[in-house]
């Protein structure tokens, strides 16, 4: 098909051309006198954008799903207790994962568009005299529903329960785009991957250790090998990693470090926040649709789930936007499987960009038969736009 592919599903985000540039490289000796400084740049960028200064960036070669498994198994012992709750799929998936590792999860059933129960997840903590309870897993941008939680009150939650559990945060579709402070939450594992806010392909599994999580992996007895955070600290400390790393992965990802800095973090979250609120607009002003986030605390500054009328197949919409006009929409998952669809909006993207998905889900809205007004949604937009500056700080270099 002619013109470009119109990428707006929530990750794989769109990879700048200066990283696609960055990462053309031949490849190298990952045990040269010189790789160690490329791997040091990666690891200690990405310290800021972690906002830690105690914890250890790490970088699998693997997706978000293998730091998940890292967090679990590096830290735990066999049989040991969870707390999670579960309000959306990706929320789901890590549990599932504990359970098939053979963990013991206790889940707080929580509707779908909604986020975090904070109260519930205090409630289950203080009811847990004997401290049984190892780790508390949160979400924080719950990808499947587009709900963003609150990290930091989960923190108080343990806080107020004084309970000693290990915080592990999802931060896959929240990284580089929504507010995640490593220090000032303590958090203890913090789980990403390269392709959202990050702006790179998919491959690297990008994650972050405190140092009480990486002194509960040391007699941990939860079998690992690859995943390894022991293997990592000790090779990392000298630039090397402990297996062959992807050099070009790590040529982009030094780039994207580069160009979150020049922009600053703060302006790049100001961004992700003005431009939610343009997309935001045309949904629930333009389109007069509902977003599947029920209430606006729990709305998600990277992406976007639009829930579908009655008698419409979320994935029929879909499906017209990719073959029509060249436009990737992500689909609704599990239980909200043809009753939504989602719009990234996170990583390298502007108000044009969305322009031209939100015009290309109205047109296939329209054509599906959804009684959408054409034009509403991105009138709506620009005028949201028009009317909001993003926030400037002052921090960019
Ligand atoms: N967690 C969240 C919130 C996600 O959105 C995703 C993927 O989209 C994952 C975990 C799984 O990450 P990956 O696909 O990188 O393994």
């Amino acid at each position: 098909m002619a013109g470009r592919n119109f990428l707006f599903v929530p990750g794989p985000t769109n990879v700048p051309d200066r990283v696609l540039r960055a990462m053309a490289v031949p490849m190298e000796d990952h045990r040269s006198s010189a790789f160690p400084a490329l791997a040091l740049e990666c690891l200690n960028g990405l310290k800021a954008v972690f906002k830690t200064s105690q914890a250890a960036p790490f970088i699998f070669p693997s997706s978000g799903t293998g730091c998940w498994e890292a967090a679990v198994t590096n830290c735990l012992n066999p049989g040991d207790r969870i707390l999670a709750a579960n309000y959306g799929q990706f929320g789901f998936l890590w549990i599932d994962m504990c359970r098939r590792l053979g963990f013991e999860v206790e889940v707080l059933e929580t509707e779908w568009g909604t986020g975090a129960p904070v109260d519930r997840y205090q409630a289950a903590l203080e009811a847990d005299r004997s401290h049984s309870i190892k780790a508390v897993l949160v979400c924080q941008n719950e990808t499947a529903t587009g709900v963003s939680s609150d990290v930091s009150a989960i923190r108080k939650a343990l806080d107020a329960a004084k309970h000693p559990a290990l915080l592990f945060v999802d931060a896959v579709s929240a990284l580089a785009s929504i507010d995640f402070r490593m220090d000032e939450w303590q958090v203890d594992v913090c789980v990403s991957g390269s392709q959202k806010g990050l702006m790179l392909p998919a491959g690297l599994g990008i994650t972050c250790v405190s140092q009480k999580a990486l002194a509960a992996a040391k007699s941990a007895k939860s079998r690992r090998c690859y995943f390894d955070y022991g293997d990592m600290v000790t090779t990392n400390a000298s630039g090397y990693f402990p297996y062959t790393p992807s050099i070009p992965m790590l040529y982009g990802l030094r780039e994207s470090l580069k160009m979150l800095a020049e922009e600053g973090l703060q302006n790049v979250l100001n961004r992700h926040t003005y431009l939610a609120g343009g997309v935001r607009a045309a949904v629930l002003d333009g389109w007069k649709l509902k977003l599947c986030a029920t209430e606006p605390k729990w709305y998600s500054d990277t992406v976007s789930a639009v829930m579908v009328t009655e008698g419409t197949n979320g994935a029929d919409i879909i499906s017209r936007a990719f073959k029509r006009y060249n436009l990737a929409l992500g689909a609704g998952l599990a239980r909200m499987s043809g009753r939504l669809f989602r719009i990234g909006h996170l990583g390298d993207c502007n108000e044009l960009m969305l322009m031209g998905a939100l015009a290309g889900c109205e047109m296939a809205m329209v054509d599906c038969g959804m009684k959408i007004a054409p034009g509403s949604g991105i009138t709506a937009a620009a005028d949201y736009w028009r009317r909001n500056a993003p926030k400037q700080a002052a921090s960019a270099k």
